[in-house]
């Protein structure tokens, strides 16, 4: 497999750029083709594994839309003890305080803050 490093820093670019944004892979892709890159879904598919194995991102999988939503999280690694709320209309991203479950009954549940989103229409799209 050959890898172009700077198409990989372009999606690398694109994503910081979308500071507390969920994107897809679709928008990614999109970007890169306003940016006349190619590059197959299946390979920023395999990059996106790449950045979440190096932790520079959280990836987060809707059940019911079937799709996979990324955030870049490499300049804040507080994101891995905090839970985030993500609008289904914009894709923004409000980060909750990490003490906001210290008072709650979870039955000593141990919370995966990478994987876990809670989603809903945030207050500028209601
Ligand atoms: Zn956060
Ligand atoms: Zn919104």
């Amino acid at each position: 497999m050959r890898y172009n490093t700077k198409n990989r820093q372009k999606i690398l670019e694109f994503i910081k750029s979308q500071r507390d944004k969920y994107v897809t892979i679709n928008e990614i892709n999109a970007e890169l083709e306003r940016q006349s890159i190619k590059m197959s879904l299946s390979t920023i598919y395999r990059y996106m594994d790449y950045l979440e194995t190096e932790q520079l991102i959280s990836k987060h999988i809707d059940a019911n839309e079937k799709k996979s939503y990324f955030r870049y999280t490499g300049d804040n690694p507080a994101c891995k003890e905090h839970l985030h709320l993500k609008c289904n209309n914009c894709g923004i991203t409000i980060h909750l305080p990490a003490d906001i479950l210290e008072n709650a009954n979870i039955h000593n549940f141990k919370i995966e803050y990478d994987s876990s989103v809670i989603v809903g229409i945030c207050e500028d799209c209601q």
